[in-house]
This record gives C-alpha cells, structure tokens and sequence, in this order.
C-alpha cells in the first residue's frame, strides 16, 4: 500500500513512519505542514529509503491537499496531523479549530473525491483512519473506564477540537461511504517527544535539577501507552480494521501525575547520578491547576484486542525506564529545542539548583 500519513514529523506521527519502513513493506508519504512541534530529525533512520517521501504543507489548504492526492494517489491515509498541546489550545484556541477540524475536513473531501475515482477494487481497499484522542470523552471519577460507546464531554479547546474531528469522520463514513477508521488512545510517551510534554518536560527538567511543576496536588491520572506500542495499534488498525470502526487504544496504566513525576526523579537519579545524595523528588512544586483540567482518563481497549489481537509490549516501568536512557542518549535531538523559541519560565524550566 502508498499510505498518506499526515503529521508523520510529529511525535506519534514520525513512531508510525519508522514503523512502516522498518517493519512492513508499505510506502509513506509524509505531509507535514512542519509547525514547531515537527522535527525532522526524527525521521533520520529512515529519510534516505526509497520507499519513503516527504511533502510539506497545510492539511487546511485545500488545492495543496488536492494535488497531493492527484500527485501520489494514495491506497491509505493516517490521519495524524494536528495542534496537540492542551496548554497551548487555551491561549489560542483558533489554530486548534482550523487545523484539527478545518484540516481533517478538507482531508476527507479530497479523500472521498480521489477515491471515487478509483477502480472498484482499489475503491474497496482504501481506507482513511483518522487518529484521536480519549480526551473527547471528558473526565471519569474514580470508577470505570472509557469505551467506544461513551458519549464525548471535551473539556479543553484541543479535546473538543478532536472531538469535532471524530464526528466529521463518523459523518463521511456514514453520509459518503467512505471507508473510514478511528482511533481514539491515551497519553503517549517515548522517544522523540516535543519536550513541552510531561513526560519529556518532567525528565529534562530533573536532570538539568531544575524546578519540576506539577498542576494542583498532583493527583489527576492518566492512563500511559508507550508511542511504539501506539504506532502498532495503528498499523494493525489500518490493515484490519472493520470499515467504520472505531477502536479505544490505551496501555492499562493508570497512574497520578505526582507519581509519573516521581518515577522519573527515582529513574533520572538512578541513570544519570543523584547530586550529593540528595533526590530530584526536591525540585517537585506545585504550581496552580490548570483550568478545566480532567481529573481521570481510563481506557478499555478490549475491543482492539480482541478483534484486532494488539496489546502493548511495553509496561509503563519499562517504556519509562527506556525513554529516560533515550533521553540521557539523545542530548543531540533535544538540545536544540531546549535553547529554541521556547522561553524557559513558560516551559517551567527555572533553574532551582
Ligand atoms: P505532535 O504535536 O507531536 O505532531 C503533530 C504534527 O502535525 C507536527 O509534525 C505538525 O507539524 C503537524 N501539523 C500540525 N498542523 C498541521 C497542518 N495544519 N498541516 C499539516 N501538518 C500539521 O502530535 P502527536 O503527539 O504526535 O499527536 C499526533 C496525533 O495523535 C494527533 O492527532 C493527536 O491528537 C493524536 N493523539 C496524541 C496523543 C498523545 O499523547 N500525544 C494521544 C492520543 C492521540
């Protein structure tokens, strides 16, 4: 298969074109609009393999987005593109409106009219699987788990962004025909993450021994999937999927934000030396919530398994333990972004030690 991935310099978008060329025979084409979360670099393993190919632009610009189509005549699209930072969606939420549900809207028309244009068997075999977040379903208490029926309640401007997304897609399978799949998954973490992300944030933060903010008391909880294990749910999605599906992807991995933080001092002392003796847990602080901040998300992803037979690889304690080594490995990839456009006070990386 060609295979049209949009957002494929991202985070979970350049994990899933790794994939494709190292692990199957497809072919990518990487539409990237290359906002600052993109980064090229992340793709260097694979940057030179014929089988990969790389377009910049705007998945709202609707005669680039055609011309791709008419270009490189894609069996496939994923659908990765997209403004992805809760933070950044409540001080300009409009980027958020134009690229996630604009973008995905434009995508989809000129899917369908390119698709029309197919012979029937290779019109039967496309397939656009749009990839989104449990964040549509709202918070949870302290009971229960999302599943694929849940009815959304987004919180944020990007939750709620996605969410239009999401129905945008159930409404061309439903309206059009097309052939369409949906993922809807919990937090990523692992190699190549934008360090504004917890998780990145949290370990570059510790091992420089600076300030380590943590939103209200720590407790909200996330459910965690280490981005490789994501970017095979998504391969097996698109090879497998039922035509209209939608599929929960999460890692069974429930934990608090305090304690995420915490894991991460433990491991960064561990791997990277403790100064004196004394615990990167000391430069935790807490710092004031963020608004409409969700306090649970919980994934059942029994359906993917079972249809599907994906599970994670990986346990939150060992896809943590080697996204910390990555870290400690990779100064090359995140140094540059570290001393970036990024002020240091609005990524909370004031210096405490
Ligand atoms: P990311 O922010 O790391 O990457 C997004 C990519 O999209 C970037 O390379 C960016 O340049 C590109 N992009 C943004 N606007 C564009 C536009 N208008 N046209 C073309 N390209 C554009 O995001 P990510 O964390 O890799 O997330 C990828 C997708 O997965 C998103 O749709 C997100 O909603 C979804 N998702 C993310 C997570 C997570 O934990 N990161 C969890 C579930 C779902």
């Amino acid at each position: 298969m060609k295979i049209l991935v949009t957002g494929g310099a991202g985070f979970i978008g350049s994990a899933v074109c790794r994939q494709l060329i190292e692990d199957t025979d497809h072919e990518v084409v990487n539409l990237d609009k290359l906002t600052y979360a993109a980064n090229l670099r992340s793709l260097d393993p694979i940057a030179s393999d014929a089988r990969y190919s790389f377009v910049q632009g705007d998945i709202a610009d609707r005669a680039f987005v055609e011309d791709v189509f008419r270009r490189h005549r894609p069996d496939a699209v994923m659908h990765l593109a997209a403004e992805s930072h809760v933070d950044r969606s409540i001080s300009d939420p409009s980027a958020f409106v134009r690229t996630n549900v604009l973008g995905t809207a434009v995508l989809l028309e000129a899917a369908t009219a390119h698709r029309d244009q197919l012979p029937s068997s290779e019109r039967d075999a496309f397939r656009f699987l749009h990839i989104s977040t449990d964040e549509v379903y709202g918070s949870l208490g302290p009971e229960g788990k999302f599943t694929e029926t849940t009815p959304y309640d987004p919180s944020s401007p990007y939750s709620a962004s996605k969410a239009g997304a999401d129905h945008l897609v159930s409404a061309w399978f439903r309206t059009f025909g097309l052939p369409t799949l949906m993922t809807n998954c919990s937090n990523n973490y692992g190699p190549y993450h934008f360090p504004e992300k917890l998780i990145p944030l949290m370990i570059l933060n510790a091992l420089e021994y600076r300030s380590l903010p943590v939103y209200g008391d720590g407790s909200n909880i996330r459910d965690w999937l280490y981005v490789e294990d994501h970017a095979r749910a998504l391969i097996a999605v698109l090879e497998g999927g039922r035509p209209g599906g939608k599929y929960n992807v999460g890692g069974n991995a429930e934990a608090t934000n305090l304690s995420v933080v915490e894991t991460i001092c433990d491991l960064v002392d561990r791997h990277a030396g403790a100064n004196g003796g004394s615990s990167r847990r000391e430069l935790i602080r807490f710092v004031t919530d963020r608004p409409g901040h969700d306090h649970r998300y919980a994934i059942d992803a029994s359906l993917i398994e079972s249809e599907l037979g994906w599970r994670p690889r990986e346990t939150f304690v060992t896809g943590l333990e080697q996204t910390v080594r990555w870290y400690l490995d990779r100064r090359d990839w995140w140094e540059p972004l570290r001393q970036g456009v990024y002020s240091g006070e609005r990524l909370g990386l004031r210096q405490v030690k």
